[in-house]
């Protein structure tokens, strides 16, 4: 895959989260957005991204540096307590479950991958918001228990619930599918199968596979617009974005249309973006938005060196 292609894949998502920022938790059909705006629930002024993208900017870094699980931890303990990874030095709005993780990590000297909360109230959709950047790094990796692996680890820094880490396999299994080649549907249509198969020795992640059937079914997408909901709800977000994937033919309409269901908006419209950019490779992002993201020299010195690396990466080269 080309670097630029990349570069487009996580643009997108970071537009998502910054169209998304002003309107997050409002109730749905209250507003409608088609353009990035300023103020709203944060008083963020227009272009602003939140802890979607400060989480996915560290992951991006740490591996492009090769960095290990405590590394990353550091970085995102940099991103709560001093303010790096944001707009503008200000950090706002992240979410119960990751600050808990950080904590247990940096005060309370969890290790790394013990950090993330097991609670079944720990469910939401804070792991899954950052690991497009880990589906990037794994587009080239064959071998499917290595993939699930590191999807667990990376989402048990602060997410151990069995069912958050099964959000991130199917996350991660469809961003692989996608980026590979095979179209969305046809991913959808073999993947319960793929992970029943996969999970045998994980009694405790395939029991959680059930509550994400909905979104396998054939006729998901005829779901009326009603009942997609758009909460912060591991399960819920991933059920939306691929909804709003399913029914639209571009990234900017799928983003427009998952930004207008209200509730958690920057982190549907992120993640939609993400799953439309992968399913869409030939389509980028609206560059009028992606010139209005704001610190644009923090975006591009992770990015782009993240992009050049794993666009010529070697399989043999996969931590
Ligand atoms: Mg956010």
């Amino acid at each position: 895959m080309e670097a630029c292609q990349i570069e487009n894949i996580l643009y997108a998502g970071i537009v998502g989260d910054a169209l998304g920022v002003p309107v997050e938790f409002k109730k749905r059909d209250s507003y409608y957005l088609d353009d990035m705006t300023d103020s709203g629930t944060w008083e963020q002024p227009k272009g602003s991204w939140s802890d979607d993208t400060s989480f996915s900017l560290p992951l991006m870094e740490n591996l492009t540096e090769g960095g290990n699980y405590d590394q990353l931890m550091k970085k995102f303990d940099n991103y709560m307590f001093h303010n790096q990874y944001t707009p503008d030095d200000q950090t706002f709005g992240i979410g119960n479950t990751c600050t808990k993780a950080i904590r247990n990590w940096s005060v309370n000297h969890y290790s790394a991958l013990k950090s993330g909360d097991t609670s079944v109230y720990a469910n939401g959709n804070g792991a899954l918001m950052r690991l497009a950047p880990l589906a990037i790094h794994l587009m080239d990796e064959p071998d499917l228990q290595k993939r699930l692996k590191l999807t667990k680890n990376y989402t048990s820094l602060t997410h151990r619930h069995p069912r958050a880490i099964v959000g991130s396999y199917i996350y991660l299994e469809i961003l692989h599918a996608l980026l590979n080649g095979q179209p969305f549907r046809r991913v959808l249509e073999t993947l319960p199968d793929k992970l029943t198969k996969a999970l045998q020795n994980q009694p405790d992640e395939l029991a959680e596979l059930p509550n994400y059937e909905a979104m396998f079914k054939s006729d998901f997408d005829t779901t009326l617009r009603q009942n997609i909901k758009s909460t912060g709800y591991v399960v819920d977000t991933l059920l939306t974005c691929t909804w709003c994937v399913l029914n639209s033919t571009s990234i900017d309409s799928a983003v427009i249309l998952a930004v207008n269901l209200g509730d958690d908006t920057d982190t549907v419209a992120s993640i939609t973006a993400t799953l439309a950019s992968c399913e869409m490779l030939s389509d980028h992002i609206s560059d009028e938005w992606k010139k209005q993201l704001r610190n644009q020299d923090l975006l591009k010195s992770i990015i782009e060196p993240f992009a050049k690396s794993e666009a010529k990466q070697d399989k043999s080269l996969i931590a």
